[in-house]
């Protein structure tokens, strides 16, 4: 998920940085990797904060 106000990925459907709707950024092809791929953005995110 991406917030369209300060492009901040998320694993959640509110922003977390300004609380605004998030959207699926680009059209979704996979379905069975999503699980995998929201694991790999929360390890980016980990990496931004510490
Ligand atoms: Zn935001």
């Amino acid at each position: 998920m991406k917030c369209r106000s300060c492009k901040t990925y998320t694993l959640f459907k509110a922003c977390p940085a300004c609380g605004k709707e998030t959207s699926i950024p680009g059209p979704v092809k996979y379905s069975t990797t999503d699980r995998f791929q929201a694991f790999r953005i929360k390890e980016l995110e980990d990496e931004n904060i510490g």
